[in-house]
């Protein structure tokens, strides 16, 4: 084992810059972290200050160092995990940004996406694994490219570069010496091909981009490079990199195929290991590069649900029949069942497997006995219906019945919400005793190329769980819930 002792993640998320220092057992040390500007310009279009999140993601660094009195020479290793398909475009010579991150979320590309959609779907979807959405960087990319003055003239000198966040960090880390990123975050593009490894051709002259603007791929776990900008982290082997879904389901110790992690956030993300297949989606699910380790490539199934726990903040802001989302849990219990209540919170249409942009919010069942207790009931169990939809769409297309879900993400606090998601599957739920499954699986990345640990077997040992629900729930009861859970979604789509 390395003499050093301890690894450190830098989490960069769509919020707050985060730091995470682990020991050689998996266990949180020390935390820092710090909100950046969200900027919003126009509706639909969400910005962040490259330069912002870059200071914000050096000062957490530091100040983690400093809150666990270490210095550099006790860090093996940096790894790096980030809010996926955001993109930055910055000068070669100056390191300088020629305008804001367009944010994943930003919908400015919509239309222009729509319209690819009826020539280049297929294309799209076998080359990338995605749909074709402006989610993605690549339509991103075009626009910067045809809408901020100077970036055509400064890609054809040779000047221009892009980047997802991870890309950026390295390049501040290293002052300008690496411009990379791995294959997780390529994979996000829409502009890389996942079977063959490399950037597409067809998809680079389809979206007009320069190849030579574009970061070399590199495996998610390996030493890329060492920390020169950054004083009190001189030195410190930049060696794991994976988009923030990803490092969660490595973090979730997900190596074996059919292995799936659900993080319960604002949505849902179901991440499904599939081994070193690439499997093609029946159920719109998108196939992704989980990691790559070495030559071995490992592919995921993905699928979202738009609004999770963003239902019980919907619950607090909008209705106001709880004033906190704690709250949500004692007052759903206060009645024995949903007395017929179901809840689809398709405020901004359905994801997987339905994507349904035209679908609406829907509450099917009221009668005169209705109360706000069942109320809050149905929407938390909505969460559950939502994610037990999107894992019978992955089972399906996997051909893999899952043993039991892994589960991380703020709503996990919530037993009620987990021991129905048991119900539902008829499998356990198992919540990871760290919350900071994401960081993890990013230090886990850069420990694993360090020598801090020897394989992904000798990790095994870390996962401990903070709770397990058994499913106590009759298949047949499940199943009549499940069946009324699809009624209501009739109800609810455009
Ligand atoms: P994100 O990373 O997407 O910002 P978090 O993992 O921090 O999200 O989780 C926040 C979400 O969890 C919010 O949507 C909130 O409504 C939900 N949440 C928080 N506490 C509870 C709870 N006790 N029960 C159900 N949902 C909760």
């Amino acid at each position: 084992m390395s003499q050093k002792k301890l690894v450190l993640a830098l989490d960069q998320g769509t919020t707050s810059s985060r730091a995470i220092l682990f020991d050689t057992d998996g266990a949180t040390v020390a935390i820092a972290q710090r909100e950046f500007t969200q900027i919003f310009p126009a509706p639909g279009l969400v910005e962040h200050d490259p330069l912002e999140i870059w200071e914000s993601q050096k000062a957490t660094a530091i100040e983690v160092l400093q809150s666990a009195s270490v210095t550099a020479d006790k860090i093996a290793a940096i790894g790096i995990t980030n809010q996926r398909e955001t993109v930055v475009a910055w000068n070669r010579k100056t390191g300088i940004p020629i305008g804001n991150a367009i944010v994943w979320q930003d919908r400015r590309t919509a239309p222009f996406c729509l319209e690819l959609r009826n020539t280049h779907e297929d294309l799209i979807r076998t080359t990338t694994g995605l749909e074709c959405d402006a989610y993605f960087s690549a339509s991103k990319i075009r626009w910067i490219l045809s809408n901020i003055e100077a970036a055509t003239e400064m890609a054809d000198d040779g000047e221009l570069l892009f980047g997802t966040i991870d890309s950026w960090l390295v390049w501040n880390l290293t002052e300008g010496k690496l411009h990379i990123t791995d294959d997780s975050n390529a994979s996000r593009t829409m502009l890389f091909n996942i079977h063959s490894r490399e950037w597409d051709n067809d998809l680079l002259e389809l979206f007009q981009v320069p190849r030579s603007a574009l970061p070399n791929v590199a495996a998610s776990s390996e030493v890329y490079g060492e920390v020169s900008a950054i004083p009190e982290l001189s030195g410190i082997p930049i060696a794991g990199i994976a988009g923030d879904q990803q490092a969660a389901l490595f973090g979730q110790q997900c190596f074996s195929e059919g292995d799936s992690k659900n993080t319960y956030g604002t949505g849902c993300f179901t991440l499904q290991n599939t081994g070193t297949n690439a499997p093609k989606s029946n159920h719109r699910l998108l196939t992704t590069i989980a990691w790559r380790l070495g030559d071995k490539t490992t592919f995921a199934l993905e699928g979202s649900v738009f609004i999770g726990g963003a239902v019980i903040q919907w619950l607090r802001d909008s209705l106001g029949i709880i004033s906190s989302a704690d709250e949500v849990e004692e007052l759903a219990l206060s009645v024995s069942e949903n007395g017929g209540v179901f809840f689809v919170p398709a405020f901004a249409g359905l994801g997987t497997p339905y994507w349904d942009q035209d679908a609406r919010g829907t509450i099917v069942g009221l009668t005169r006995g209705t109360g706000r207790a069942h109320i809050a009931r149905a929407a938390l169990e909505s969460i559950a219906f939502q994610t037990a939809e999107l894992i019978e769409a992955m089972a399906n297309d996997s051909g893999k019945v899952l043993s039991e879900l892994r589960v991380d993400g703020g709503a996990t606090k919530n037993k009620t919400l987990l021991q129905f998601q048991a119900d539902l599957l008829g499998i356990p739920v198992s919540v990871a005793h760290t919350p900071e499954t994401t960081a993890l699986g990013a230090a886990y990345l850069a420990g694993l190329a360090t020598g801090v640990w020897e394989s992904t077997e000798s990790l095994a040992k870390h996962r401990s769980e903070s709770a397990r629900f058994e499913p106590t729930m009759k298949r047949k009861s499940a199943e009549d819930l499940l069946a009324r859970w699809r009624e209501a979604v009739g109800r609810a789509r455009g």
